[in-house]
């Protein structure tokens, strides 16, 4: 591609609007053109990168054995009335009627088409597994799209879905799906790692859902991690054990204490000169299921935090929010010393697991300026409810070997889960069994976003002059330009970039009218894997041509006869 006869632009300054490398570099470099908030064109260069990471993904699903077809990405509303979600998918839905006054969407996902499709083709355990894949447009009307492609609007995915018979056969293509998806990254060099995943109330309690996480200071997830034992979770769904047990054993009876003006866990622990995790905070909640709405006191350590996947989880609630001032005052709540003990009205108390029941902790006394010392749980409260609250943290450790973790921040490049038979029980989908009997189906859906996996490698790989492509995504492999000024020796750069393209390679000659630091400066901005660059002078000297390796600078000379197989050593 011969840069004088191409269409490229890039930019010095970075757009006020773009918050991280990945958005102000795919900008700069002229990689994508913003049509609207989180609606992204492909412009030439970025479009070379989003194909290649399709065709690795695409190889890999083929590898695997999976089916690629292509659904519309306008699905009728009356198959998402059938599967109930027409409703529960919110405002994220993009709705419109046609002029038959039909409702219709842009697809945010397909798991209601493909069932549909499935439950018309497929009769018979025997077509059983199959699994389906697309690589199509998506479009949520994300509450924040930001960050470029990272969370637009208008994206692509590659989604698959898979069909079967029973449980041991969904494990079985689950598990060739998570190691095909280890291929997939591996192959685009990124450091990921797979986690598990909070399942919510989508499928049943044993199925499995893992994320598939790039390590990443700007990823908007975080990630529990431990480097001794290998355990991965994202954060909402991650089980630890506190390693900061030192709470106070020390037989002491409930004392009311004065704490006038001290309101927060740090300052009243400060006033009373004792470590936080030997007092406990009180939340309050209110969650919401059906048409019912009930409110709960949660107790957690006083250096915890509430983990509100969990909550909700633990509920069953459709939707949990911290309680309303006004549904404080009706419950008889004084923000800031609430308590479990002499509650004025009577509500349901929720002990974090963390808490020890023979501990003494210090709480709040439901009086205002007063706190409690010497709370005791097994001796303070009849029949305590327990369970796990604690969002995890820095330093915890394992449940299994009391190893130490870490928090981490991922971008989450990819979900699989175990659906079971959710749509297919939902949408009436049948296949006849061995013995000639109607059976539901079983699922497995697998998702991965291929337009954020470009901005995610970008945020991986990049330094302050751009960015710096894993070989098998870059645009192109080679940026090849000629220092000349005699038309004799660009005659000569001519042919050693047709002897670059005969070798196979993929080249942008910059053959613009331009200074060198002009266009080096944008090669190191669209970060292609090698510079070669011919140089009249030392051309003209020394017969030789000079290669810079993109990601570490390392700088090699070789002669004309050289060339190629130099580039194909570091290639
Ligand atoms: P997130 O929690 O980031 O919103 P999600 O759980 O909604 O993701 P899935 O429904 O599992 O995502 O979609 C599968 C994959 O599609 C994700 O793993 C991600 O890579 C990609 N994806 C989801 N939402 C977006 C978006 N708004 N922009 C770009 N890619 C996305
Ligand atoms: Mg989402």
């Amino acid at each position: 591609m011969r840069l004088s006869q191409g269409f490229w632009q890039t930019y010095k300054e970075t757009p006020a609007e773009a918050e991280i490398p990945s958005h102000q570099l795919m900008l700069r470099a002229g990689l994508i053109h913003k049509s609207a908030a989180g609606i992204y064109s492909y412009l030439p260069f970025g479009y070379r990168t989003v194909r290649k990471v399709e065709n690795i993904v695409r190889e890999e699903m083929d590898k695997a054995g999976c089916h690629e077809l292509l659904m519309t990405v306008v699905t009728p509303g009356d198959l998402w009335q059938e599967s109930g979600r027409w409703d529960a998918m919110g405002g994220e839905m993009l709705k419109f009627k046609d002029k038959a006054d039909r409702d219709l969407c842009i697809s945010p996902t397909n798991e209601e088409a493909i069932t549909d499709i499935f439950r018309k083709t497929v009769k018979s355990y025997k077509q059983l597994p199959i699994t389906l894949y697309q690589i199509n447009t998506k479009f949520r009307d994300e509450i924040r799209p930001r960050f470029g492609l990272m969370r637009g609007r208008e994206f692509t995915m590659k989604d698959a879905y898979s069909f079967h018979a029973d449980k041991a056969c969904l494990d079985e293509v689950y598990e060739n799906l998570f190691q095909t998806y280890c291929r997939i990254f591996d192959r685009l060099g990124f450091e990921y790692s797979a986690v598990e995943a909070d399942a919510g109330n989508m499928g049943s309690s044993d199925s499995k859902t893992h994320e598939f996480q790039v390590i990443a200071d700007t990823g908007e997830d975080e990630i529990i991690y431990c480097a001794e034992n290998g355990y991965a979770a994202n954060i909402e769904k991650a089980q630890t054990k506190r390693s900061c047990i030192d709470y106070d054993f020390n037989d002491q009876k409930l004392v009311e204490v004065e704490t006038k003006a001290q309101q927060t866990i740090a300052d009243v622990c400060k006033f009373l000169e004792k470590p936080q995790s030997q007092s406990l905070k009180s939340l309050v909640y209110t969650a919401v299921t059906g048409e019912e709405e009930s409110d709960f006191l949660l107790m957690l350590v006083g250096d915890d935090e509430l983990n509100e996947v969990k909550l909700k989880n633990y509920l069953g609630a459709d939707h949990i929010a911290p309680a309303t001032d006004t549904r404080l005052l009706e419950l008889g709540l004084i923000k800031g010393y609430i308590g479990p003990v002499q509650l004025k009205k009577e509500m349901k108390i929720i002990f974090d697991q963390a808490i020890d029941g023979k501990a003494f902790y210090m709480v709040g006394a439901n009086k205002n300026d007063y706190h409690f010392t010497g709370f005791q749980l097994e001796r303070d409260i009849n029949e305590a409810q327990v369970a796990d609250l604690r969002l995890a943290k820095d330093g915890d450790l394992t449940i299994e070997g009391d190893k130490p973790v870490v928090v981490k921040r991922g971008i989450e490049v990819g979900h699989i889960f175990q659906l079971g038979d959710k749509y297919t029980k939902a949408m009436g989908v049948n296949v006849l069994n061995q013995n000639g009997k109607a059976q539901t189906p079983l699922m497995g859906c697998y998702g991965l976003g291929i337009t954020r996996v470009v901005a995610a490698a970008i945020e991986q790989c990049h330094d302050e002059k751009g960015i710096i492509w894993p070989q098998e995504i870059a645009p192109y492999q080679i940026y090849f330009a000629s220092i000349a000024k005699s038309d004799e020796f660009k005659a000569e750069a001519e042919s050693v970039y047709q002897s670059l393209l005969k070798a196979g390679f993929e080249v942008i000659y910059d053959d613009r009218k331009a200074g060198a630091g002009f266009k080096f400066k944008d090669a190191d901005l669209l970060g292609l894997p090698l510079r070669v660059v011919m140089g009249e002078r030392d051309y003209k000297e020394s017969g030789e041509l000079e290669i810079v390796e993109r990601k570490s600078g390392e700088k090699h000379t070789v002669k004309l006869e050289s060339l190629i197989d130099k580039i194909k050593e570091l290639l």
